[in-house]
């Protein structure tokens, strides 16, 4: 690992500057990361992903962590929360989604120094991309190497030029909260849907995955569900070990269910696009009685739905019967509570 300076400034002012002034507005050139827990960031340095000349490590700043209600039923996340301290807080409750979701990810020791922001903005774990030889699109090349390649892990939606796969478990969950992400940088203040935060590898820079800017610091996540009382979530995964893994494929839904109807959802993919893919006709489908009988017959016209437009790799097809079993399962567990 090349060596590098480290800094735990206290201020959110301060960590902007520092992370601003060596920045370039080209990520491949940038020579400056926020650091939050290091569970990635520290992996891709080691693997010689990633050369930065200065790490911010924002785990000092005054007002980063912690949760604070919103009045309404919604919440703010701080960006440096510990995942740790998100695995039970909502468990039950209408936001139960993230809890569920914080669960699933990695192992205690790595949910005990992992940050929120640092888990919606990690990098990819493709196999050729964590490969430093493999010079693939993320890293400034030409080529997706899994596209001809190992897929097995790789994007059945939304994928090309590269087949990455959205890594993050919070990230589909927060979406399917509605939720919005603020960041603060050299634009000033910015708050914007979390799903619009996300870009596919067609639309924008191919080597990156959301449209921060180098020196851009996340601030914070809001829940922004209408009347969020009437709303239950969850959040399905699918993972090859049982130890700790990434998701092979993952399904959170919510369900805003008003006098034993449901009038509104919200279902959002992980592990199967390069981004969380949300399933807009796949929701309007879910609308209807929650009764048992009346649900099952939907389910598999959800499922169809949230699947269109899916184009298997040789090695995935197995992702798409795995996703429509999760999202039946994501309902009935919905229907049930
Ligand atoms: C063994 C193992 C298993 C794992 N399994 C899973 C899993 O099942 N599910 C899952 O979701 N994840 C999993 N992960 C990934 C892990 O959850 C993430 O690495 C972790 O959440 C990253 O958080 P961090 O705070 O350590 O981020 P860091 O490693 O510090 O940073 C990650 C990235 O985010 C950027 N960043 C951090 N904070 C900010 C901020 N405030 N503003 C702007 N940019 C920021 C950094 O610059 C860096 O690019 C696993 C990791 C390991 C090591």
């Amino acid at each position: 690992m090349k060596d590098f300076e480290y800094i735990q400034p206290e201020t959110l002012e301060a960590a902007a500057t520092l992370l601003g002034e060596q920045n370039q507005r080209d990520w491949l050139g940038a020579k400056t990361r926020a650091f939050g827990g290091g569970q990635d960031l520290l992996g891709e340095m080691k693997a010689g992903l990633e050369e930065p000349e200065r790490l911010v490590n924002l785990k000092w700043i005054e007002g980063l962590a912690g949760l604070a209600e919103l009045g309404s039923g919604n919440v703010q996340l701080g960006a440096t929360t510990k995942l740790r301290d998100l695995e039970t807080e909502f468990d039950g409750g209408p936001l139960a989604a993230i809890s569920a979701a914080a669960k699933t990810v990695a192992s205690p020791q790595v949910r005990t120094n992992a940050t929120l922001a640092g888990n919606l903005c990690q990098r990819p774990r493709c196999l050729y991309y964590r490969r430093p030889e493999a010079v693939c699109y993320k890293k400034g090349g030409d080529e997706c190497f899994a596209y001809g390649g190992n897929n097995k892990y790789n994007a059945i939606l939304g994928g090309g030029p590269s087949f990455i796969v959205h890594p993050s478990d919070l990230a589909p969950a927060l979406i399917a909260l509605d939720a919005t992400i603020e960041y603060q940088g050299a634009g000033g203040t910015t708050e914007v849907d979390l799903d619009a935060f996300y870009t596919l590898p067609s639309e924008g820079d191919v080597t990156r995955e959301n449209v921060l800017s180098p020196g851009d610091v996340v601030t914070a996540l809001r829940t922004g569900l209408e009347s969020p009382a009437e709303w239950r979530s969850t959040y399905v995964k699918f993972q090859e070990r049982d130890a700790f893994d990434f998701a092979l494929a993952a399904v959170a839904l919510s369900l805003r269910v008003v006098g034993g109807q449901i009038t509104d959802a919200r279902l959002v993919l992980g592990g199967v696009a390069p981004r969380p893919w949300r399933c807009r006709e796949a929701e309007k489908a879910l609308v209807g009685s929650l009764d048992g009988a009346d649900l099952e017959d939907r389910i598999s016209a959800v499922a169809e739905a949230a699947l269109i437009g899916s184009e298997p790799l040789e090695h995935n097809a197995y992702k798409v019967p795995l996703t429509k079993g999760l999202i039946g399962r994501a309902i009935r567990q919905l229907a049930r509570s």
